[in-house]
């Protein structure tokens, strides 16, 4: 993967400006720029830039929408690194994606690299000589990760396929080897009926065998990442405890990268695309609790006004990385991209993306 701008090449002085002159700004550049620009915003994006978006959705429906906007020749995505990367993957080769702030990653994605997953891909297949070990990764994942995962037969998948996905890994082999979101790995894992203890998890901090007993290894079928979203594992049991306490009524929905015990003690648990179309489903009057990121969740506190929706922490932080995407960053993209020039371009290698589109295009099979 390669970019054509320096992660420093943001402004540092647009805070100083007044929000309105900004919008100004990022809306004139906006309609300048027309039909040759599409814009994909991520549920978890701040409500200051997700306006500006043509598109919103989770990553993998975004860098889709992204591709088949043939008419645009620029994708911006109001998002983070992993997500611009999959919309390389998928786009047109007329087509260039940009992210306002390269600094944008994933402390999920960034759980798991390619060097130490390399080295856990030949310990495990050395310590089981004829076993078929089908390696899945979540999208949230680096574009590398789903080369890996293309070229030795694996896919890809999304918290609302996951399922799907360890089915489809289970029929074609003995041993899913999934990376890089321990929960939700355990949680798919329990929805086939299998005990949240009977994945084993692999430790890249471990020289050997991800510190598992060999003969653990042996006998498992599912390997687990030891990898985490740092804001779904902030939600706790006792949260669910105190709120159900509070609003005896309440319905509580909570995402699976969530830990498993979580997981359980909620009412249901689904994406970003679940929650979104549950909240639309649940009659007026309805009161709601949300174990998900905090943005998503104010904007479906907003566009719900006849339920009571919160989020399950009420002090949770937003993501950090997604939150890097601002007003003034977007408006400097734009403008830069009005002006003629593109900046912070996201670039996959040709043969890592010929291989990671193999891995997403098994997962359309699914
Ligand atoms: S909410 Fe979690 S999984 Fe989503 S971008 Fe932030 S760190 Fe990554």
């Amino acid at each position: 993967m390669t970019t054509t701008a320096p992660a420093c090449a943001i402004p540092v002085a647009g805070d100083a400006v007044p929000e309105e002159e900004l919008v100004a700004r990022a809306t004139a550049a906006r309609e300048a720029l027309g039909n040759r620009l599409v814009i994909l915003g991520h549920h978890y994006q701040k409500h200051e830039v997700i306006r500006f978006a043509d598109v919103t959705g989770d990553s993998f429906l975004l860098a889709r929408r992204g591709a088949e906007a043939t008419e645009a020749d620029l994708v911006l995505f109001l998002g983070v690194y992993f997500m611009a990367e999959a919309a390389d993957i998928l786009a047109q080769p007329h087509q260039r994606v940009i992210l306002p702030d390269l600094t944008a990653g994933c402390h999920l994605a960034e759980c798991a690299d390619i060097f130490t997953v390399n080295d856990a891909w030949e310990q495990i297949t050395a310590h089981l000589p004829g076993r078929t070990i089908v390696p899945l990764t979540y999208m949230n994942s680096g574009a590398d990760l789903k080369a890996f995962v293309g070229r030795n037969g694996g896919a890809v998948c999304t918290s609302g396929n996951a399922e799907r996905a360890f089915r489809w890994a289970r029929e074609r082999g003995d041993m899913v080897f999934f990376f890089p979101d321990e929960h939700l790995g355990r949680n798919t894992a329990c929805r086939l009926g299998m005990a949240p203890t009977a994945p084993v998890v692999w430790d890249p901090r471990h020289a050997d065998l991800g510190g598992i007993a060999p003969d653990r290894l042996t006998a498992s079928e599912i390997v687990l990442w030891k990898g985490f979203c740092n804001v779904h594992t902030a939600f706790t049991v006792r949260q669910i405890e105190e709120t159900r306490a509070a609003h005896p009524d309440v319905t509580v929905i909570v995402h699976p990268e969530c830990p498993y015990p979580v997981v359980e003690a909620a009412d249901e648990d689904g994406s970003t695309e679940y929650i979104i179309r549950r909240l639309g489903e649940m009659p007026a009057g309805s009161t709601v609790a949300i174990g998900t990121d905090w943005n998503l969740v104010d904007r479906l506190r907003l566009q719900h006004p006849d339920k009571t929706v919160f989020c399950l922490k009420e002090d949770l932080c937003p993501c950090v990385t997604m939150n890097r995407i601002t007003l003034p960053k977007l408006t400097w993209a734009l403008e830069s991209l009005a002006a003629g020039e593109v900046p912070n371009v996201v670039t996959v290698d040709d043969g890592m993306a010929r291989d990671a589109r193999l891995a997403l295009d098994r997962m359309l099979t699914l």
